[in-house]
């Protein structure tokens, strides 16, 4: 199988690919590390202008899911299954690597601050929802 070219994986990162191009660069990822990390280079340049949409997100976590059944837990390899949660993780990767969780916990320790920034607040229960839901996945 071909790699996935820089120009589609951009594509797939903002979206703009057919449902049926998405989905084969979906699957490809899950199979083949050097995409990956091209994959997760983009993800980090993308920062926090992010178009990965909770559409996306959810999508990932129902194919994990799928792909990963409670019933038949050793179908995949643990490597896939890795792999398929570092998909589903995304997001999450991206605010680690751009320093919002440290922002966050900055914030909380601070109560003088009231609170301030709640979209980061949102972010972060988005986050937790999305662990949650691979947590789930998990058991
Ligand atoms: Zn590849």
């Amino acid at each position: 199988m071909s790699h996935i070219k820089e120009s589609c994986l951009r594509k797939f990162i903002s979206r703009d690919l057919d449902a049926d191009h998405q989905e084969i660069i979906e699957n490809h990822l899950y199979e083949c590390e050097g995409c990956m990390d091209t994959y997760f280079a983009f993800l980090e340049n993308h920062s926090l202008s992010i178009t990965l949409s909770d559409d996306f997100t959810n999508q990932v976590v129902e194919k994990a899911e799928k792909q990963h059944p409670k019933s038949n837990p050793r179908q995949l390899s643990p490597k896939k299954v890795i792999a398929n949660y570092i998909i589903a993780a995304g997001l999450t990767v991206v605010l680690m690597l751009t320093g919002v969780f440290q922002v966050f916990i900055e914030v909380t320790n601070d109560q003088q601050l009231e609170g301030r920034p709640s979209i980061t607040e949102q972010l972060m229960h988005q986050t937790n929802q999305l662990l949650d839901q691979i947590k789930e996945v998990d058991n």
